[in-house]
């Protein structure tokens, strides 16, 4: 008997939460394919009334779940009961058949304390030392849950998820790990497939894992980001300072479409301190973690061929509708 759990995310606005339940299949191949439609109640997820509450479970992504039994993680869209994308379905929104697009993310979380209502690492009723000493640390004074964040990633890589790296961020109790795959869609499952094994493996330290990009206010406390890293054919194959800037003005008129889906209170994250730059600039430079689009040395070192940083989404986005806007504005760019 194999055990599949599917996942999806719910309609709340404006962000969006992972939902999961479990369907037993016998015999099952574990191949994608093999993976039937399933329902859910969408009126308990925002997503349907209740006077005709079935939505439809798609499965397209599939990995074995390392800390199951038989188990399967089977990432799922949703679609509304006559078969069409339901509204609240950003991987729909990605244009981008051939998979010309890459993406690697970088997704930043507070591991939380729920009973302190704080990070871990924040003493009760108080704050640690200020900033500095906890990016990329080691020691029980600077690095707080480091075995919540091995464990994930002994769990994500046995999953077959592509991680490239993780690190301890600038903020007690703030990590990151990032992921990267040659196309969209699957970037974007991968992301939401880490983000649920790392809030399931949070349930048993009795830790939650706070998406926020501002959960500590507007303290002297960085937020969160989900930096995306892109590239297409054009932007590897460049060899041209002119189409990396054409590339990076397509973004100018887009700042309020690319805005909507950055996440959640991302004004309270994007003030032009701790490595932003303000919600209402836009702006891009070689090297430059202040900018709204960094361009990477790598790309400049390699004579005008690589990727870019958008530096703006932050930890809460959806990976679907972030890309989505990104390929909808490279593909509009005057080269
Ligand atoms: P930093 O913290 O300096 O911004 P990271 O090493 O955390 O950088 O993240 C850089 C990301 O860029 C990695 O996830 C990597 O996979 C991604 N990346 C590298 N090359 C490309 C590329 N050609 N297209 C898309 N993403 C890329
Ligand atoms: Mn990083
Ligand atoms: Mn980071
Ligand atoms: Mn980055």
């Amino acid at each position: 008997m194999a055990k599949l759990e599917y996942i999806w995310l719910d309609g709340y606005k404006p962000t969006q939460s992972l939902r999961s339940k479990t369907k037993i299949e016998k015999d099952f191949s574990g191949k994608l394919e093999d993976c039937p439609n399933w329902s859910f109640d969408g009126s308990s997820t925002e997503q349907a009334p209740g006077g005709s509450s079935d939505c439809i479970l798609k499965p397209v992504f599939i990995c074995p779940d390392p800390q199951r039994k038989d188990g399967f993680l089977v990432m799922c869209e949703v679609l509304d009961s006559t078969g069409a994308a339901h509204e609240s379905n950003g991987r729909a929104l990605i244009m981008d058949d051939d998979n010309d697009f890459w993406f690697g993310f970088e997704q930043e979380y507070f591991l939380w304390d729920p009973k302190t209502n704080k990070p871990l690492g924040f003493p009760e009723g108080g704050y640690p030392g200020p900033q500095g000493p906890y990016y990329c640390s080691v020691g029980a004074n600077n690095a707080f849950g480091r075995d919540i964040v091995e464990e994930h990633l002994d769990v994500c890589l046995e999953a077959g998820l592509n991680v490239e790296g993780i690190n301890a961020e600038v903020a007690a109790g703030q990590w990151e790990f990032q992921i990267f795959s040659k196309g969209a869609k699957d970037a974007g499952d991968q992301i939401w497939v880490a983000r649920y094994l790392l809030e399931r493996i949070g349930e048993s330290y009795g830790v939650a894992i706070n998406w926020h990009c501002k959960p500590l206010g507007q303290l002297d406390w960085n937020g969160s980001g989900m930096h995306a890293n892109f590239s297409n054919t054009t932007l590897r194959t460049a060899a041209s300072e002119a189409t990396f800037k054409a590339i990076c003005e397509s973004f100018r008129p887009a700042v309020a479409e690319c805005i909507a889906v950055y996440g959640a209170d991302n004004d309270q994250r994007l003030t032009g301190k701790h490595e932003t730059a303000a919600i209402t600039d836009y702006s891009y430079g070689v090297s430059d973690r202040g900018a709204s689009i960094r361009i990477p040395l790598y790309s400049v070192q390699k004579g005008w061929s690589g990727y870019l940083e958008d530096r703006r989404p932050n930890s809460a986005a959806d990976p679907y509708k972030v890309a989505a806007v990104i390929i909808k504005t490279v593909k509009s760019a005057k080269l």
